[in-house]
């Protein structure tokens, strides 16, 4: 299948108010601009120095959504241009993130990247960070970034009841805040083998690479 046939057969599985990021970190910029030509504006890199060199290349009305983890020391490199930084993990982070979009007179949406796996490497916060970093002085100092949701990554294994168990632990997460902050409306949840699944426990952006772009090496 090309590209073009899988986007458009994805596209057609998503509910409406489902937000498709095409994750195309590896992918040469021919690829992601058949992706653009079949339509696709919303692409995901986990790597700054990578997705600032495809923005340089390519047109300009497309959003670029970091969905990796990000070192401090190169937000100044995506500021410019980011639309979305989904694994935001701390108010340091956070702090250089305002700083840089200060700099750029931009205010940059963020997502907290909430921590709901069983695997150690994987980064985030759990309930109670969250809390603590949302009701701090520091935070509510930050005039340069919005909170505008959630973003986790479940263990990875083919046990769909533990994936479940997973995404319905962010989705209470998620629902317990957003009532307080009507401006928390995403949840970036979901990627190539789990996304189906993500959606039914509440997902509203699903992060899809290798079932638009084929494997990566
Ligand atoms: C690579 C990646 C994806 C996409 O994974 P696929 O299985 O290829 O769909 C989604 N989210 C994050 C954070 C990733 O790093």
């Amino acid at each position: 299948m090309s590209i073009k046939n899988n986007l458009t057969h994805i596209k057609t599985t998503l509910p409406e108010h489902v937000t498709l990021v095409a994750v195309s970190k590896t992918k040469p910029v021919s690829d992601l601009m058949e992706a653009y030509e079949a339509g696709q504006r919303i692409f995901g890199e986990n790597k700054i120095q990578e997705m600032a060199e495809k923005w340089e290349q390519m047109p300009k009305d497309i959003q670029w959504h970091m969905i990796g983890h990000v070192q401090t020391n190169k937000v100044k490199f995506m500021a410019p241009f980011v639309s979305l930084i989904h694994g935001v993990d701390s108010l340091k982070l956070l702090q250089e993130i305002n700083k840089q979009a200060q700099k750029n007179n931009r205010i940059i949406d963020c997502l907290l990247q909430i921590y709901i796996a069983e695997e150690e490497t994987k980064f985030g916060l759990d309930q109670e960070e969250l809390a603590s970093l949302l009701s701090s002085n520091e935070f509510k100092e930050l005039k340069n970034i919005r909170i505008v949701g959630l973003m986790g990554m479940a263990t990875f294994t083919d046990n769909k009841d533990q994936i479940k168990k997973e995404f319905l632990h962010l989705k209470s997460i998620f629902d317990s805040f957003a009532i307080h902050n009507p401006q928390f409306a995403t949840l970036s949840m979901g990627m190539s083998g789990d996304y189906q699944l993500a959606i039914e426990c509440g997902s509203t952006m699903v992060r899809i690479g290798s079932s638009i772009f084929g494997g990566r090496n």
